[in-house]
């Protein structure tokens, strides 16, 4: 049943199918060695696609039966599908009843249902429901889900699926049963089940609107302990989405169950999310920060699908970062939220750059190079990249930055108002930013701005900079330039928001931060009333996914460093003058290093430690640069937020690649 393989699947190839389906009732007799699968579906013609023969996929099923309208009718396979050509006529809906079974205990894929450890479990994003039955598996057909679930009550005491359980009960022969109905139309992807022994934290909670809901997470008996975080980081998710979004959890219950063979790390299945225990279990006998940092940001992640993924759906998989760049922006956007000041929020949005330069950056100019909606895939697993996710969530941020803060929220109202319940395009997403924000310029150069979505690379911004004393003038000037990828030898221009600030030679800020729009390959950006050349802050905040190459003078770094009110930058500078030494170091030169310029004036030294704008994380920074243990412990015994902690330890990883450069290198340079 592979005949499938190998077959190029192209995005301008979409067609809508000619069938729809309504409803899905499906009933499981859970068995790991012959698991029986009954799905009886309401369906009907869809009156806009041409007649044709009705093609459900399917993978490793056995087929038992087919009966349409209660009745015996003919069928072949084709291409591993099945394809039914006799069907009534008209647009009147009928039902449809299949009956299969399948080998759970045999399943290796980890995808469709599968045993691990004596509990069921399924994975179906996104191509895997098709080996639970046939169906029309693909994310536009949207249905409403029933499943009855049974099994032997001993071996799985727990029955769980998507939505609200209306119904539960003791059967013959030591069975039992649970009957499910997610009130929510949702994709195939979004199904899910667990069976198996397992016990669960339980927490009550009302909502801001009132609303009053279950939640719980479940795990083996004896990872009880390890599950207070996770269930505190949905609580914290469910709170943020009502509070910034107005998105309120829709089910009355919400489940997390963590199971240590889930290689897809969580999934968003609809109230049902799954998770590796990696990304739920924690306890601070054994756990780090970042482990705590990670389940919560994961937990939300999932969390925040349950709306823009699940509630709005993608069209097709090219559209996969509609739902993930957008969810990863939202998790980002919540972490920043949670860590409260602005120090803090910094290391956050530092870490995100960080991940998205050393590894998004790193495929755009390799063989993998693709765009954050690809034109074609051979397999859709292989899409699940980077640069589908992080560098996704970049161009949500951009036009978060384009539109304001509060513009955003107006847009995602808009987008849910028109595609709530919908499967739809990244297109859908961008256009409702640009309609709930008229005369905004993501809405000016909205065309110009899709083009993040279809064309590969990371963009390179050169910029150069000239003083005009006499007119009191100065003016910027952007080159944009895109490498050639795969398929893609030459680029249009990319619209870039440049976040910029003007600060004086003393660091005095010259204007407040503004934003330049570039839309074209070469502009130029005029600011009047300048009476000395100034050092430019530019990409503040890392405000759009590019390289930014400006020759900055080594003081022009340091005033960033000690001035700039925009802590991405001066982390920015920093870094760039620790580039600056290491690279001076591996070529020999005989040069002084900053740190030695530093130590040997106290007065610059003091400037940068003492400056009151400066957070922690960046006096921490600045002591190991110096390599100056005592200032770093004395740092270290003051009340610290957990982000800041985290980036004492990320500051020390860091530093050992410098010493190393300069010991080996350049042993003169520092002791
Ligand atoms: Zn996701």
């Amino acid at each position: 049943m592979r005949e499938t393989q190998g077959q190029l699947v192209k995005r301008l190839d979409y067609q809508p199918s000619a069938y729809l389906i309504d409803s899905v009732d499906l009933t499981f007799d859970l068995d790991p060695a012959k698991t029986r699968v009954l799905n009886r579906m309401r369906m009907r013609r869809n009156p806009e696609v041409a007649a044709q023969p009705l093609r459900l996929d399917g993978e490793d099923l056995n087929l038992a039966r087919v009966l349409v309208n209660g009745e015996g009718t003919s069928f072949k396979m084709e291409h591993g599908q099945l394809v039914l050509e006799k069907l009534p006529e008209g647009s009147d809906p009928f039902e449809l009843e299949i009956f299969t079974t399948c080998n759970p205990a045999k399943n290796s894929t980890l995808s469709g249902l599968y045993v691990s450890q004596d509990t069921f479990f399924t994975q179906c994003e996104a191509e895997g429901f098709r080996r639970i039955t046939y169906f029309l598996d693909r994310p536009d057909i949207m249905a409403s889900y029933s499943v009855t679930l049974r099994a032997e009550r001993a071996a799985y005491p727990v029955l769980l699926s998507n939505g609200n359980l209306v119904e539960q009960g003791v059967l013959d022969d030591g069975r039992h049963f649970a009957r499910w109905v997610d009130p929510h139309r949702k994709p195939s992807y979004l199904f899910a089940l667990v069976a198996g022994r397992l016990v669960c934290r339980e927490q009550r909670i009302k909502s801001r609107m009132g609303g009053e809901h279950l939640l719980q997470v479940y795990v083996r008996a004896g990872d009880l302990d390890k599950t207070e975080h996770a269930m505190q980081s949905l609580m914290h998710s469910i709170a943020w989405d009502e509070a910034r979004f107005g998105l309120s959890l829709d089910l009355e219950r919400f489940m997390i169950v963590a199971t240590s063979d889930f290689n897809m790390g969580a999934m968003e299945n609809k109230g049902l999310n799954i998770f590796n225990t990696k990304y739920v279990l924690a306890n601070p006998a054994t756990a780090t920060d970042v482990d705590f940092a990670n389940v919560e940001s994961v937990v939300a992640h999932e969390y925040f699908h349950n709306w823009t993924g699940n509630r709005v759906t993608c069209r097709d998989w090219f559209q996969l970062s509609l739902k993930e760049g957008l969810t990863v922006f939202r998790d980002q956007e919540f972490s920043q939220d949670l860590a409260g000041s602005d120090s803090a929020r910094a290391v956050k949005r530092i870490e995100d750059v960080r991940l998205l330069r050393n590894v998004q950056f790193a495929e755009d100019p390799g063989p993998m190079a693709h765009p954050v909606r690809p034109d074609s895939y051979l397999e859709i697993n292989n899409f699940y990249t980077v640069t589908v996710y992080e560098k996704g969530a970049e161009v949500v941020r951009m036009m978060q930055t384009l539109v304001g803060r509060d513009g955003f929220a107006r847009g995602m109202k808009l987008y849910f108002e028109r595609h709530d319940g919908q499967a739809v395009t990244c297109d859908d997403f961008a256009q409702a930013m640009a309609d709930a924000n008229p005369g905004s310029p993501l809405s000016e150069h909205l065309e110009t701005f899709k083009r993040w979505y279809s064309q590969a690379g990371t963009p390179a911004l050169k910029v150069t900079s000239q003083h005009d004393a006499a007119n009191r003038r100065y003016t910027l000037t952007v080159r944009q330039f895109c490498a050639p990828t795969p398929g893609q030898s030459d680029k249009l221009p990319f619209l870039i928001p440049i976040q910029l600030g003007l600060l004086s030679a003393s660091g005095q800020a010259l204007s407040a931060s503004q934003l330049l729009v570039l839309s074209e390959a070469e502009q130029s950006f005029t600011f009047e009333g300048i009476d000395e050349p100034p050092v430019p802050s530019l990409l503040r905040g890392f405000s759009a996914p590019v390289t930014l190459h400006y020759p900055y003078t080594r003081a022009e770094l340091l005033t960033l460093l000690a001035h700039d009110s925009d802590p991405f930058n001066r982390w920015e500078a920093g870094q760039r003058l620790c580039l600056e030494v290491a690279v001076r170091a591996l070529q020999g030169q005989q040069t002084p290093t900053l740190s030695e310029e530093l130590r040997q004036s106290s007065e610059k030294r003091q400037m940068l430690l003492g400056h009151k704008s400066q957070g922690t994380w960046f006096r921490i920074v600045i002591s190991n640069y110096y390599r100056d243990k005592s200032l770093v412990d004395d740092l270290t015994g003051t009340g610290y937020c957990k982000y800041e902690s985290r980036l004492v330890l990320r500051s020390t990883e860091i530093q050992p690649l410098f010493y190393d450069l300069l010991k080996n290198k350049c042993t003169q340079c520092d002791a």
